[in-house]
């Protein structure tokens, strides 16, 4: 984070900015999903088993692929998918970073 602001970090996928609290995990081409949202994804396609299929032509937007997979959308924008690979991904890098106290849910 040198040199950089917390406006500098968008969630792709809420709007809001970095912070103590909103600790983000970057996807490809600098796309961010934010810790309350990765919260959201997880309780809903991980342990729900709900989630979206991938419309056509709209991937995911961490990966940027169209996978079979089911995928969770953005409350703001339900085109900003992020699918359950990515998800997992994410889940687990951020659970590793101490740091982030992001805690994967489990219920
Ligand atoms: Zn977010
Ligand atoms: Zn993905």
């Amino acid at each position: 984070m040198l040199n950089a602001e917390p406006q500098d970090f968008i969630c792709d996928f809420c709007h809001s900015s970095w912070a103590e609290d909103r600790p983000m995990i970057e996807g490809h081409r600098g796309s961010l999903i934010c810790g309350p949202c990765l919260s959201m994804a997880c309780r809903e396609v991980l342990i729900g088993g709900g989630g979206v299929d991938a419309r056509n032509g709209v991937g995911c937007t961490l990966c940027l692929q169209t996978n079979p997979v089911r995928h969770w959308a953005s409350p703001v924008d339900e085109l900003v998918v992020a699918c359950r690979e990515c998800i997992e991904r994410s889940a687990r890098l951020l659970s590793r970073d101490t740091e982030s106290g992001w805690i994967a849910p489990t219920a």
